[in-house]
């Protein structure tokens, strides 16, 4: 995708503080950051938000979820907590439309969602 800013940052057009890499996955220090922990987890494949998301290409759910482990033991959030976030749509704010999840920890976050 040609204009996606997250696209861009897998290809180094952008540079980025990264934190983990795979063959499927992209992980990198959010640049605004809501927490003393918030990394962005990333897909390389361009997928557009949560509803994109089909029996095809799915699997890429499994890889999310352990690079987000992976991250959390090596930012040493794993035994403090943390929130794993995918805002989809406008509702939820989403404002890059490349499927990603928030890793935001190392803060007392609370019980509340909203
Ligand atoms: P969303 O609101 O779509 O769930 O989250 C997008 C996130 O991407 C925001 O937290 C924002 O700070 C982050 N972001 C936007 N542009 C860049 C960028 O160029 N570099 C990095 N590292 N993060 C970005
Ligand atoms: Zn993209």
């Amino acid at each position: 995708m040609d204009d996606c800013i997250f696209c861009k940052i897998i290809n180094r057009e952008i540079p980025s503080k990264s934190v983990f890499e795979s063959d499927k996955i992209y992980a990198f220090h959010d640049i605004n950051p809501e927490a003393p922990v918030h990394v962005l987890i990333v897909p390389k494949q361009h997928i557009t938000s949560h509803n994109e998301l089909t029996t095809e290409n799915v699997d890429i759910m499994m890889d999310i979820h352990l690079a987000a482990n992976e991250i959390a033991k090596q930012l040493k959030i794993s035994d403090s907590g943390y929130r794993l976030i995918n805002n989809c749509g406008v509702d939820a704010g989403q404002t890059v439309f490349h499927l990603h999840y928030h890793l935001i920890g190392g803060v007392p976050m609370g019980s509340k969602i909203l």
